[in-house]
């Protein structure tokens, strides 16, 4: 049996930041990735967006996290040599019906403390993008773009710079309570016993919880699973901004929305349903919802949307629930259990990754 310090399990982008946080101050850190190498589900299949914080209610941890995590993704990306743009963002109003709703996000946006926030009329939007069709807009200049391979490629080597080892092909399959600690099982016979787990295991963190003990039911804490898929086109170039439409009022998802890539790449997505398994085969069974989606904004031949990836997301916001927040807490000795690290999860990152390592800090 190994014995470990801090075992994180999970190197998405959150477990990796959390690592490379916990390296700083701790010994004796690991990473157990089940994958061959990091970032293999939710972290390689997202829409790379450095979000502001209009969106979520004030006083949430997704707004403060979010807010917080957007000024240090920016100066962790300018440190460290990472591909990044603030490119800004345009939430587009379609119609006049859309315009108390597009005022509603300003304001929230507002109260959340983002800076730089701004309602356009029609023609100002156009100015910012000739190509887009909208009646007003709400521009957001701190919203951006990273290479999110290279970001997690950073906090890896850098992680274990700082003394962490992390593992792959370890797949924990049993954990179980021993003294004050943690002693985890691998699927390939591997053993470990840990002070302190934490849970970072993203769309996989409630097999994670429910084997540490946790009664996810009972706590409202079951996860569910919310696909998505994206279409891109190579007829559009000299994209400046990311365009949003008004997000869906379910808040389920922030709509079919463009996005740039660091090389000027347009695509669309991603849509949302829920699903029973974790199945990444694209469907394009919604192209025709995906075609008028975006051609209220911005006009695209049906015919030049071509299938592009697909992510998914591990929700607390079950079908017909309202908002759900993160979920970041101490919800056994000695275990920081992170769940429903949904968007914005990789512009939060850092801000998550501070909030563990005070966790940790008020253990050891
Ligand atoms: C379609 C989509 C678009 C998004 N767009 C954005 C965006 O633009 N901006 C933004 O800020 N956020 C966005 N997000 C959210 C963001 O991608 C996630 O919040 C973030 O990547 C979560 O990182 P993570 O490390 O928690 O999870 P993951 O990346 O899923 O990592 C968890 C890791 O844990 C490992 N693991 C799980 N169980 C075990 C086990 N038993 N043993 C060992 N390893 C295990 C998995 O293999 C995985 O590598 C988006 C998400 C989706 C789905």
């Amino acid at each position: 049996m190994e014995q470990v310090n801090i075992l994180v399990i999970g190197a998405g982008a959150v477990g990796l930041s959390i690592a490379h946080a916990l390296a700083a101050e701790f010994e004796d850190v690991v990473v157990a990735e089940q994958e061959e190498s990091f970032g293999r589900h939710t972290s390689s299949r997202n829409s790379e967006v450095i979000h502001s914080g209009i969106y979520y209610p004030q006083g949430s941890r997704k707004t403060e996290l979010c807010v917080r995590g957007n000024n240090m993704l920016y100066a962790y990306c300018a440190q460290h040599d990472i591909p990044h743009r603030r490119c800004g963002k345009l939430v587009v109003a379609t119609d006049a019906a859309e315009l108390p709703a597009l005022r509603e996000l300003h304001d929230n946006g507002v109260r959340n403390g983002v800076a730089g926030l701004e309602l356009l009329d029609s023609e100002a939007c156009k100015q910012r993008v000739p190509q887009v069709c909208a009646v007003a807009g709400l521009w957001a200049p701190s919203t951006g773009i990273l290479d999110t391979h290279t970001y997690m490629k950073r906090l890896a080597d850098q992680a274990e710079q700082r003394g962490a080892f992390i593992v792959y092909d370890m797949r924990a399959q049993s954990i179980e309570r021993d003294g004050d600690g943690w002693v985890v099982r691998f699927a390939n016979g591997e053993v470990f016993c840990a002070n302190v787990l934490v849970n970072a295991g993203g769309l996989f963190c409630g097999e994670v919880a429910r084997m540490a003990g946790l009664d996810l039911e009972q706590r409202g804490l079951a996860i569910h699973w919310c696909k998505g898929e994206y279409y891109k086109t190579t007829k559009l170039d000299n994209i400046p901004h990311l365009i949003y439409p008004l997000p869906d009022p379910s808040g389920t998802f922030l709509g079919i929305h463009l996005t740039i890539n660091l090389a000027g790449e347009v695509r669309f997505g991603p849509n949302a349903w829920y699903i029973d398994d974790i199945d990444y085969r694209f469907e394009e069974r919604w192209l025709d919802e995906f075609h008028s989606a975006v051609n209220r904004y911005l006009v695209v031949d049906r015919d030049d949307l071509m299938p592009d990836d697909v992510g998914i997301r591990p929700k607390l916001q079950g079908p017909g629930d309202g908002f759900r927040d993160f979920h970041i807490a101490l919800d056994a000795p000695r275990l920081v259990n992170l769940m429903g690290i949904e968007s914005p999860g990789l512009t939060a990152s850092p801000a998550i990754a501070q909030e563990a390592l005070e966790m940790v800090r008020g253990i050891m």
